[in-house]
């Protein structure tokens, strides 16, 4: 039996737990997971790593022997007095007990990194899988002061989240990660590596916080709005999403696209960052170009 079943197993007894489904409750029971999590977050001393739904605290565990400091957040006040029985020996763990959506993390990072022993930031998660999009949406758009998310999340998410833009498996946040990040998969992990098994696959990834994004866009809030309006209809060209959505008139976009040399029957997904970055530019170029001739 591994390290993690027999703790989990005396833990869930001793405190007389059942996992809560609504929260996402997948206790991870697998060591080679945990350390491969572990190992690629490359925790050290000089470490602030935030985790997100430590639950009974088994990746807690190892984090704890590597990190400067720890912050668990967790949303469930049954985990709140287990994890402060588990680790009542250490002076580098702190517990929030809340919504992790709700946390100011950047006010969090910026009073730890006053402590001079603390160089980085880092997140690390098993996530709950029925909020992975809005706390990996936070996490990247807040603009935190982070070197690192290194999570597990559901395969089909994961895939999602480390696609090249412009393929298939492409969505409006295969966009923004990599506008933020460079992915990288990290390993997939069985459903039997959780108590209770989830119905689907998992795999953990790993996001590299980029210091400059790849592209140079005029007007990030535009460059985003044109990504999301050409995913919400993903059936259609690029040209009637844009249009349909009342974001531009058709006379509009394909003159851009024409300018830009790109297909009038292009979709979303097959635009890369660069392309959306050129439409964008080229859209604000346009309005600029509106707004002066009527002074
Ligand atoms: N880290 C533990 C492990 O690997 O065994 C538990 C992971 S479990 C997949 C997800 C954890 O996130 C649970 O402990 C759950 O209570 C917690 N959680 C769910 N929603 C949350 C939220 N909004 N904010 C913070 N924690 C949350």
């Amino acid at each position: 039996m591994s390290d993690a079943l027999k703790d989990t197993k005396y833990i869930m007894r001793k405190y007389n737990i059942s996992a809560n489904k609504s929260l996402g409750q997948n206790f991870l029971i697998n060591d080679e997971a945990i350390n491969e999590i572990v190992d690629a977050a490359k925790i050290s001393k000089e470490d602030l790593i935030i985790e997100i739904g430590p639950g009974l605290g088994t990746l807690t565990n190892k984090i704890l022997e590597k990190a400067g400091k720890v912050i668990a957040i967790e949303l469930d006040k049954r985990m709140i007095t287990i994890l402060q029985d588990r680790f009542s020996l250490y002076n580098n763990f702190d517990i929030i007990n809340e919504d992790v959506l709700k946390v100011n993390i950047n006010e969090l990072i910026k009073k730890h990194k006053q402590n001079e022993n603390i160089k980085n930031a880092k997140i690390v998660a098993n996530l709950p899988y029925y909020i992975t999009t809005p706390i990996i949406m936070k996490l990247i758009e807040e603009r935190l002061d982070i070197e690192s998310i290194t999570v597990m999340v559901q395969k089909e998410v994961a895939k999602r989240l480390t696609a090249q833009p412009g393929t298939h498996l492409s969505g409006a946040i295969t966009y923004s990660v990599n506008y933020y990040c460079i992915p990288e998969e990290v390993t997939v992990v069985p459903n039997s590596s959780f108590i209770p098994e989830p119905e689907v696959e998992s795999e953990v990834i790993k996001l590299n916080i980029r210091n400059n994004p790849p592209v140079e866009v005029k007007n990030v809030e535009n460059f985003f709005k044109l990504i999301k309006v050409s995913f919400m209809q993903r059936r259609k060209t690029f040209i009637n999403g844009v249009t349909n959505s009342k974001f531009m008139s058709k006379e509009e976009i394909k003159n851009i696209l024409d300018k830009l040399g790109i297909a009038e029957n292009v979709r979303g997904e097959n635009l890369t960052l660069e392309d959306f970055a050129k439409i964008s530019n080229e859209y604000i170029k346009n309005i600029e170009k509106i707004d002066e001739s009527m002074l």
